[in-house]
This record gives structure tokens, sequence and C-alpha cells, in this order.
């Protein structure tokens, strides 16, 4: 018997069950496959932004409180000082990776998305992919399969306009979280992302460009979260992560379609991975249905732009601990900037309005600050 779907997907993580719930919507015909068994954990910030959510709920996931811990805006930390915004009229959700797998792939399933997991796939030429030893036919073909991911290279799209990559690990802590903030702290040589996730759990992420660096010496760059979780039990296995900006030249070619991180990805400091998973399942979707993939690349590219401009400037800060020691001071001092461009940052206000508002005012105070 010939096995066919219309749609093939590579990876079930959350870009390759997203597509599928949505390309199911558009009445496609969906398979997706993974290598691994379910609920698929991540070394992630596990922090889920306003947009994300909203992306979710179009798709018919609704996260509610019971998934996680609401957190309401981000606090900036570094040895000398604080600040920090709240959402305008919205919320975020902190949720662990194998919770936000298990809402995702019910919903598929619901969505009757075929789904093979333990499965090895290999695509093999247009039109057919080696599934677990068995020849399998498609329409189209989605690369969902992550940063390193195989469809990108077998379909030659692997060039890149830029490419940074930077290095940590997740780490949960079996506590109740302590803000109902998501905090990032700044050190030199990267920062920890501190998510609260349940009741009694909390979840620290730390990015940074050195590779390789084991959790106490990352505590030791952060004195102020090494305090708070000493002799508190971890609550996961610790996981290895690389955070990757990269922007691809092509996100679609003859047939086959990138998403998630395989189509490029933007550093974990935005906190909005997941959010660019969703919206470019909700528009590859609607090019497929129209089956031109050439409006999913404009529409793949739009989505990025914001997220990538953020990313830039924070990883200036990165980059640069004078930058964002001035950068705090300022937002410590004039808490509206800081407001202003967090809501810049979820999309719900524009970088020019900001800019044209506030743009002088904040590059004086940079230039005043640290003195
Ligand atoms: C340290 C860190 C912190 C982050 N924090 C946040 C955050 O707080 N909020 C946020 O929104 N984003 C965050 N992100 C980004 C977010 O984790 C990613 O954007 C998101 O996981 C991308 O999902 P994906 O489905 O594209 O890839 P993945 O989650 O990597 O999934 C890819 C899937 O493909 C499968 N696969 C790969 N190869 C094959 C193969 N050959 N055959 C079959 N299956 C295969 C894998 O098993 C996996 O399930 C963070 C990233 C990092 C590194």
């Amino acid at each position: 018997m010939r096995l066919s779907t219309e749609v093939l997907v590579l990876g079930g993580g959350p870009a390759g069950l997203s597509a599928g719930i949505a390309l199911r919507g558009r009445g496609l015909e969906v398979t997706v496959v993974d290598a691994l068994a379910p609920a698929i954990d991540k070394a992630c910030g596990e922090g889920l932004m306003p947009g994300a959510l909203a992306a979710l709920e179009r798709l018919g996931v609704r996260m509610t409180a019971a998934d996680g811990m609401p957190f309401y805006g981000i606090r900036f930390v570094d040895e000398q000082r604080q600040a920090e915004a709240r959402f305008l009229g919205a919320h975020g959700l902190g949720v662990r990776r194998l919770r936000l797998h298990e809402r995702l792939r019910e919903r598929a399933e619901a969505c009757g998305v075929t789904l093979l997991w333990n499965t090895r796939c290999q695509p093999m030429g247009p039109g057919r992919a080696m599934v677990d030893g068995e020849e399998l036919h498609y329409r189209w073909l989605v690369g969902a399969d992550g940063q390193s991911s195989t469809v990108r290279a077998w379909a030659g799209m692997g060039a890149c306009r830029m490419e940074k990559l930077r290095y940590g690990m997740r780490r949960h802590y079996r506590m109740a979280p302590w803000s109902e903030l998501v905090e990032v702290h700044w050190a030199e040589r990267g920062q920890a992302y501190v998510t609260p996730v349940a009741e009694d759990c909390v979840c620290v992420a730390f990015v940074g460009r050195a590779a390789h660096r084991e959790a106490e010496e990352w505590l030791e760059d952060f004195p102020a979260i090494a305090e708070r979780v000493e002799g508190v039990p971890l609550a996961s296995a610790q996981r290895g992560a690389v955070s990757a900006t990269r922007v691809l030249r092509e996100v679609e070619r003859g047939g086959v379609a990138l998403v998630g991180d395989a189509s490029g990805s933007v550093d974990a400091v935005t906190g909005e991975g997941m959010a660019s998973c969703f919206l470019q399942a909700e528009v590859l979707a609607d090019a497929m249905a129209e089956g031109h993939l050439e409006a999913y690349a404009k529409a793949h590219q739009r989505i990025g732009r914001l997220p990538h401009r953020m990313s830039l400037l924070l990883l200036l800060m990165d980059r640069f601990p004078g930058l964002e020691q001035r950068a705090l001071e300022v937002f410590a001092e004039r808490p509206e900037y800081f407001r202003e461009l967090l809501a810049v940052h979820v999309g719900a206000r524009g970088l020019e309005e900001f800019l044209a508002r506030r743009g002088l005012g904040f590059c004086m105070g940079l230039l005043r600050a640290g003195g």
C-alpha cells in the first residue's frame, strides 16, 4: 500500500505541532513526525509572552492559570540596580515545556493531525521521505526540526544573512516563586532568566557567550539568585541549550517550508521564540491553503522584523555592560520609558512611535547616566 499525506511536518515541537493544528484548520491532511516520544522537554526560559498566548488561543489552545503561573511584566536586575515594567492590560504565562507540549499535542490530536512519535524520518527526493524504513509520499514538506534542521540542510536552505550563537542551560527549583514578573538578571558574561512556572516551581535559564559552563559557575555571576536558591532541591534534570540568532536567506523552496527555529531564530533574551513559532504556523497554513509558499516567505520576514530589532538592542546591552548599566539606570529613573519599550517589544506599540516620542530623551538619559 502506498503511504501518503498532503503535508509532512518533520518535528513535533511547538513549531511542528502548531503548524499541524493550523494546517488541519485550513482543511489540509497533515502528518507530524518526531524522533522523540511525548511529552518532549527542552531547555527554555518557559515564558509565554502575551502575543504567544493570543496566537495559541487562535489555534484553539487556551492556556489558563492552571497550566502554569501568570506573569505581569519584566524586571531587569544587575548588581547595582533594578527596574521593572508591567504589560499594558495583558499578561504572560510561565509554563513548563512538558505541559505546553501536552496541550499542543492534545489539540493536534483533536484536530485530526496524524502524529508519529519515536519515528525516524529522512527526506529522500521531491515528494518522498523514508519514515521508519517505509516510503511516504507528500505534497508539501515542512521542516519544524529545530536549530540543527535536517530538512533545512537537505533542501539546501542553510545559507544565513546573520548567525550568532550563545550557550546556556536551564534548571528548575522546587520553591514558591518570589515574583509575579519574569526577572532578567544581567552580568558581564550573560543573563539569567527567572520565570515562575508553578506555585512550587521556578525556572532559571542561564545564557551567555561562553560554552560549557557549569551551573555553579553560572550562579557565581548571579549572587542574588544564588542566595535565593541555596539548598533548594532541583525539580528536573538540568538541560543545556544553544541560543541562536539566525536569519536565513530563504525559508521556502520547491514545496518545502521551514518553520520555528528551523527557519531562523531570535536570541533567548527576547522571550519571543515560541510566539514566532505560533505566528509562523498561522501564515504558513494560509499560504499552503492558497498554494503559494512565496506569501509565507514574506509573512515570515514581517513576523521576524520586530523580534530581531529588539534582539539586536538587547544583545548590545549584553556585549557592552556599561550600556546595560546606563540603560537600567534610565529605566529605574524613568519607568515610563521601560513600560513603553516593553509595549513595543510585545507589539502593543510601534517602535517608530517610541523613537519619535522618547528617542531623544532616552539617548540623553544614557549619556547622563553613570555620572
Ligand atoms: C535558553 C533558551 C531560553 C528560551 N526561552 C524562551 C522563552 O522564555 N520564551 C519563548 O517563547 N522562547 C524561548 N526560547 C526559544 C524556544 O525555546 C524556541 O524558539 C522553541 O523551542 C522552538 O520550537 P521548535 O519547535 O522550532 O524547535 P524545538 O523545540 O527544538 O523542536 C524541534 C523538534 O524536532 C524534532 N526533531 C529534530 N530532528 C528530527 C528528525 N531528524 N526527525 C524527527 N524529529 C526531529 C525534535 O525531537 C524536537 O521535538 C528559548 C530558547 C533557549 C535556547
